[in-house]
C-alpha cells in the first residue's frame, strides 16, 4: 500500500538559514502520526510543505502517492500548474494554533464556504454537510454564532469541521491546542480522537503528550531540522534512546 505522506531526504532553506535538513519519514493511511520537538525544529515548515505553503529545495515529498507541487517524467521533475496544485491542496485539511476563522461569517458559514467556491457547491449540499459537521464536533447549537460569540475551544472545534468539509484525505494538526486555556484542551483533543476512531490520516504537531500516549500510532521526535527519534509513542516516551529526547521530554512531561 502507498504511504499517505512520503519524505526523502527533504530540505528548506529561508535564504541562508537552512531549515529542514534532510527529513525522512512515512506516514501510512489511517495512521495518527505525533510530531514533537522543541520550538524552531521545523515541524510548521515540514506541514507548510505538505500542504504547498513552502516549496522544498530537495529531496522527495509525496502525498498519496503523488509528488506534492511536481510531476515526474523520466528523471526530469516539472512543476505542477496552479490549478493542479489548488487539487492537490483540496485533499489536505490543516489546522492552526490560531483557528483563522472567518470573523464576518457564523460558524456554519465558515464550514459551508470552501465547498461553495471551491468545489461549487450548492448551498444545500453545503449546508446539509456543516449541519452534520458542526454536531460532530458537538456544536450543532452554535450554527449562527460568529466566532467572537464562541470560546477558543469552540472556534478551533469549528476550525476542525470547516477542514473536513473538503473530505480531505489526510488532515494536518499545528499544534491545536497550544493557543487555548487548560480546561478548553480536552474539547478539542476529544474531536481529534473522534477523527483518529474513524480512521483519518492525521499528522499531530503537539506539546499534548497523553493524547500522543493514547491516541498516536506512531512519534516522532525532531531537532534542529533531521528526525532524532521515531517509533511508538508508549515505547519514545517511556524509554527515550536519544539525549536530545530526553532533555526535551524531561521539559514536556
Ligand atoms: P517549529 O514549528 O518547530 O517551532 P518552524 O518550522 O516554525 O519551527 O520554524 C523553524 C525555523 O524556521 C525558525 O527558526 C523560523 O524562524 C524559521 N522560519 C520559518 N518560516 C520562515 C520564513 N518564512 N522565513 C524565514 N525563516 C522562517
Ligand atoms: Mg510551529
Amino acid at each position: 500500500m502507498n504511504a499517505m505522506v512520503k519524505a526523502e531526504g527533504v530540505h528548506k532553506s529561508f535564504g541562508a538559514a537552512h531549515i529542514l535538513r534532510g527529513i525522512d519519514l512515512e506516514v501510512a493511511p489511517r495512521e495518527v502520526f505525533c510530531l514533537v520537538g522543541p520550538s524552531g525544529s521545523g515541524k510548521s515548515t515540514f506541514l507548510r510543505c505538505i500542504n504547498h505553503l513552502e516549496k522544498i529545495n530537495a529531496g522527495r515529498l509525496s502525498v498519496d502517492g503523488r509528488l506534492v507541487g511536481y510531476r515526474q517524467k523520466g528523471d526530469k521533475l516539472y512543476e505542477l500548474k496552479d490549478s493542479e496544485v489548488a487539487a492537490q491542496r483540496r485533499d489536505i485539511g490543516m489546522v492552526f494554533q490560531r483557528f483563522n476563522l472567518f470573523p464576518h461569517m457564523t460558524a456554519i458559514a465558515n464550514v459551508m464556504e470552501a465547498p461553495m467556491q471551491v468545489k461549487g457547491e450548492t448551498k444545500a449540499v453545503a449546508r446539509a454537510r456543516a449541519e452534520r459537521l458542526l454536531d460532530r464536533v458537538g456544536l450543532a447549537d452554535k450554527a449562527g454564532n460568529y466566532p467572537s460569540q464562541l470560546s477558543g475551544g469552540q472556534q478551533q472545534r469549528v476550525a476542525i469541521a470547516r477542514a473536513l468539509a473538503m473530505e480531505p484525505k489526510l488532515m494536518l494538526f499545528d499544534e491545536p491546542t497550544s493557543a487555548l486555556d487548560p480546561e478548553l484542551v480536552g474539547e478539542v483533543l476529544d474531536v481529534m480522537r473522534g477523527l483518529a476512531e474513524e480512521g483519518m490520516t492525521m499528522i499531530v504537531v503537539t506539546h499534548e503528550m497523553g493524547f500522543a500516549r493514547e491516541v498516536g500510532d506512531s512519534l516522532v521526535f525532531m531537532d534542529g531540522g533531521v528526525v532524532v527519534e521515531s517509533g511508538n509513542p508508549r515505547d519514545v516516551l517511556t524509554d527515550p534512546q536519544h539525549e536530545r529526547t530526553k532533555a526535551f521530554l524531561s521539559k514536556v512531561l
